[in-house]
């Protein structure tokens, strides 16, 4: 039976039988108990299925997965242990040392970093396309040893609507899956793979826990990239020696991208969520659908405040019809564009710091996608390691100021940031 996704957000993944606990059990247990040596040896070769061992796969975990690849239409989802280590290893799942990708620039800094700097010493070379370039200007960085493509639905926190159908076409004319970070769309805004997204991304950490709690993250499987189709893939369609020759696209079909991940990558690199964060995240997930819709709407009033006001040298907010995202954000988010805003205060840095230090009810936090309203200036906290030119091509200026939008009632919020206004 399958429900509309409010539901799924609440029945999702654990369904109990009789006399079972009405709520999602947490499976506190790094092992499981067999009745046979040769059923745990089948475990091994990867002949049955069932779990292993806790870094592998946790029924606690698994169900918390389910749930998530059911919200965004997948055929599977692994949890991580943090939305980087999600990053991370879907890239690292295709891409060898010697190999590239392409990313678009408007991306989460910490991502920037990972791709630019950790990865780059792994041998792992990341070319960048910004926003404005055209199908060919981003054709001409595809080479041979070209992997994939990654962008955000929504980029944190330049709020760049990716053009998904555009780069999932560019991608798949040159045999590559495109990867999307889906972090502050969430399923219920925008689900990738209905405009042809293959791989999928999430830090959970922020709308999908949405009370600040846990820090996790997920990478969910479409099965509809083809990776038998071509020859760049070997570590899919080839025998992996580390299971005794297991061809992971003859053995798994569609989900092999997502076994691989899971039964390769997270068995030897071990970013391993554990059972309670995966219970918490669920907690999280079960309201999220009901938290967007908030998120949105008072994102949207305090913007339009926000544009009305003349302290306020410009607005960037998807959802209006002034900016140059709306039509984009038409198409790909039609119910809202989740409740992350940014904006200029006159008078740049001083004036934003300024503003920052009035507020009252939003706090001054690293963190986005809470529940309650936050605060952050990213030139001077979370994107103080790039250079002005990486600022810039993520579509950031110094007087950035973002606005995570709570759900709190929002005559409350506009009130806090009409007193810190005034100021300024
Ligand atoms: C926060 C964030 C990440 C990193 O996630 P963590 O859970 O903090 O590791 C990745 N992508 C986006 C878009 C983010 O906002």
């Amino acid at each position: 039976m399958s429900y509309r996704i409010e539901t799924e957000c609440l029945q999702g993944g654990y369904q109990p039988g009789n006399g079972d606990p009405r709520v999602l059990p947490i499976y506190q247990s790094t092992t499981y108990k067999y009745d046979s040596a040769e059923h745990l040896g089948d475990l091994f070769d990867l002949k049955a299925a069932g779990h292993m061992y806790t870094r592998i796969s946790n029924p606690t975990v698994e169900m918390v997965e389910n749930k998530i690849a059911s919200l965004e239409g997948g055929v599977g989802a692994m949890c991580t242990s943090s939305g980087q280590a999600a990053s991370l290893m879907a890239v690292l799942n295709i891409t060898s040392a010697g190999q590239n990708f392409i990313s678009l620039s408007t991306i989460y800094g910490g991502t920037t970093n990972l791709f630019a700097v950790t990865m780059k010493r792994m041998g792992i070379e990341v070319r960048f396309a910004t926003p404005d370039m055209t199908d060919e200007e981003v054709e001409a960085l595809i080479d041979g040893n070209t992997r994939l493509v990654f962008g955000e639905t929504i980029a944190n926190p330049a709020l760049n609507v990716l053009d998904i159908e555009r780069y999932a076409a560019l991608a798949h004319r040159h045999g590559l899956p495109l990867v999307v970070d889906n972090t502050f769309a969430t399923p219920i805004l925008c689900r990738p793979f209905e405009f042809g997204a293959d791989i999928v991304t999430h830090s959970t950490t922020k709308y999908m826990d949405g009370h600040a709690t846990v820090v996790g993250g997920v990478i969910v499987d479409s099965g509809n990239f083809d990776w038998a189709a071509s020859d760049k893939y070997p570590e899919l369609t080839t025998p992996d020696e580390s299971y005794h020759g297991v061809v992971y696209t003859e053995q798994f079909g569609k989900a092999a991208y997502i076994t691989k991940a899971r039964v390769q990558l997270m068995r030897d690199l071990g970013s391993t969520p554990q059972p309670l964060a995966a219970f918490i995240l669920n907690l999280g997930l079960e309201t999220l659908a009901l938290r967007m819709e908030r998120h949105c709407s008072n994102a949207e009033a305090v913007a339009k405040y926000l544009e009305a006001n003349d302290k306020v040298s410009w607005v960037n907010c998807p959802a209006l019809p002034s900016s140059d995202q709306h039509e984009l954000a038409q198409k790909y988010l039609p119910k809202g564009c989740c409740g992350v805003i940014s904006f200029g205060v006159k008078g740049g840095r001083e004036a934003a710091v300024r503003f920052m230090n009035s507020l009252k009810l939003a706090a001054v936090v690293v963190h986005v996608a809470d529940a309650r309203t936050c605060v952050l200036h990213p030139a001077s906290t979370t994107h103080r390691q790039l250079t002005d030119e990486q600022l810039v091509a993520g579509g950031i200026t110094p007087d950035l100021i973002r606005l995570s939008v709570g759900i709190e009632n929002v005559e409350d919020i506009i009130a806090d940031i009409e007193q810190a206004l005034a100021n300024v």
